[in-house]
């Protein structure tokens, strides 16, 4: 017998056109199936919220298949076991899995990794030691090709990923770690992490503040959170050889247009710049490099991680409305 037969979850009640509102969710109690062989129950403490989401709101076919209407959303989630049917997991392990946006989970313990507890907090293994992580660590280190020396902007610098990208570099040794974020908190915060320049966007167009901060030798990487207006800022101020890692394009997920910008991709002929998208599910090869790094980075201090924590299950739904507008500074979590 499970020790609960009940949970709470939220559904996707109607597709969001444009930003996402309170009313294209709703909170639901469910009843949970009973165990079967080769499955663990799982107290879910934390749950991710990611801007990744807001394409699976869509009925569009998409690297990840869409939300259905009137069920459970997923997503990343941490938590403890309290039941188990599995060889593999025991009650009172960590585990991370994909069953978030709900309380309890009954997972197939094969979907359920066991984390080091005792490496740091649970909400960690969603963050700088979990996907957003790797995605910073795989994007820059392997997609980007970041060589020493090199200078580097990040875009979305303040958020789970941007932080981790400028603060790897650093620890890589860049030559110099520029960021943009969308307030003066966020800039303050960027240079207390160690960038050596940062600017709010919404002071002025991007490519003035991005040259002013990049000056006349001009950027190596770029790791594009946003798209739009800041990929042609940085388009226009890569060095010749210069790389794109494309790892999201948060400026156009609520939109209803397609984007003005960039208008000036030719110049990646000239400059001979290469531009390579990536998703993190495509880099999993590299997550025990990455967890070792991040782990000794973590422990003496040379990167630090954020986390905006909202609390309450029904609280994630503007959670994640409050993620796109830009609320969090580091990981945007809910704690169930
Ligand atoms: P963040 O923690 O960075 O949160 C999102 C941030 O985006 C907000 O805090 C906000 O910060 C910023 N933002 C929102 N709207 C705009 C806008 N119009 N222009 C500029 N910035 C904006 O999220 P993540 O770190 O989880 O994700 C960052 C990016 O990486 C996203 O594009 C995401 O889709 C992508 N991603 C891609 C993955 C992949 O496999 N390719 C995996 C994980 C993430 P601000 O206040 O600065 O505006």
């Amino acid at each position: 017998m499970s020790p609960v037969t009940n949970t709470r979850e939220i559904h996707l009640a109607s597709r969001p056109i444009g930003r996402p509102t309170q009313g294209n969710f709703r909170l639901v109690d469910s009843e949970l199936p009973e165990l079967r062989d080769g499955q663990v129950l799982v107290r879910n403490r934390f749950m991710s919220v990611d801007p990744y989401m807001r394409g699976r709101m869509n009925d569009v076919k998409s690297y990840s298949a869409p939300f259905r209407l009137d069920a459970a959303l997923d997503g990343g989630a941490v938590g403890e076991v309290v039941a188990s049917r599995s060889d593999s997991h025991k009650v009172g392990d960590v585990v991370v899995h994909q069953l978030g946006w709900r309380e309890h989970a009954v997972v197939e313990a094969a979907a359920a990794a066991t984390v080091p507890s005792d490496l740091a907090p649970a909400s960690a293994f969603l963050g700088a030691l979990g996907m957003t992580g790797l995605t910073a660590y795989a994007g820059l280190l392997k997609v980007a090709e970041f060589k020493e020396g090199d200078v580097v902007f990040v875009s979305g610098a303040a958020g789970a990923v941007g932080s981790m990208v400028g603060q790897i570099a650093k620890a890589m040794g860049a030559g110099k770690v520029i960021g943009s974020a969308g307030s003066a908190e966020k800039v303050a915060r960027l240079l207390e992490l160690g960038f050596d320049a940062a600017f709010n966007y919404n002071d002025g167009p991007v490519l003035q503040q991005l040259q002013e901060a990049a000056g006349e030798r001009g950027i190596d990487v770029y790791f594009d959170n946003v798209g739009g207006e800041h990929l042609e800022a940085a388009l226009s101020t890569l060095t010749v050889g210069g790389r794109i890692a494309m790892c999201g394009a948060i400026a156009q997920y609520n939109s209803t247009e397609p984007p003005a910008a960039p208008r000036n991709l030719a110049v990646a002929i000239g400059k001979q710049l290469t531009m390579r998208g990536f998703l993190v599910g495509g880099q999993r090869q590299h997550s025990a490099e990455f967890r070792q790094k991040m782990a000794g980075w973590l422990a003496d201090g040379t990167v630090r991680y954020d986390e905006t924590i909202v609390d309450g299950l029904e609280n994630a739904p503007q959670a994640f409305i409050d993620l796109l507008d830009g609320a969090n500074t580091g990981k945007m979590l809910v704690r169930l």
